[in-house]
């Protein structure tokens, strides 16, 4: 199975991409057939059930929450030591959510995302 944050980063993908698409600017550009909208919406629809199933309801409307209000990388690489959302320090030792085992930044509450390891 892939990893929950993995599937938060995908699941943030698919909004960027249905935002883009609904957008005025877009059309004109690239006019998407609604068929494509609607199949895009279906996958935002299904990964966020699976991400309901993982993670729960909580987790799913907390990045609904940080979605309506940020609109953007609200699911961002760790690793560096400044939070790209809220530029604050991020903490050395940080300690994931012991409900969900994830990482999140403790100013902006973004969810973190770890490199795989090895990879
Ligand atoms: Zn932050």
């Amino acid at each position: 199975m892939k990893k929950p944050e993995v599937m938060l980063l995908e699941l943030q993908e698919l909004e960027v991409i249905i935002r883009d698409a609904r957008s005025q600017d877009y059309q004109k550009i690239f006019p998407l057939p609604d068929s494509a909208l609607k199949q895009l919406q279906e996958r935002r629809d299904a990964l966020c059930k699976e991400l309901e199933r993982v993670l729960g309801v909580d987790t799913v409307d907390e990045f609904r929450r940080l979605w309506k209000r940020y609109g953007k990388g609200i699911v961002i690489p760790a690793g560096g030591e400044i939070c790209t959302n809220c530029f604050n320090v991020l903490p050395t030792a940080l300690e994931p959510d012991p409900r969900t085992g994830l990482y999140r930044c403790p100013s902006c509450s973004v969810f973190l995302y770890m490199a795989e390891e090895g990879a």
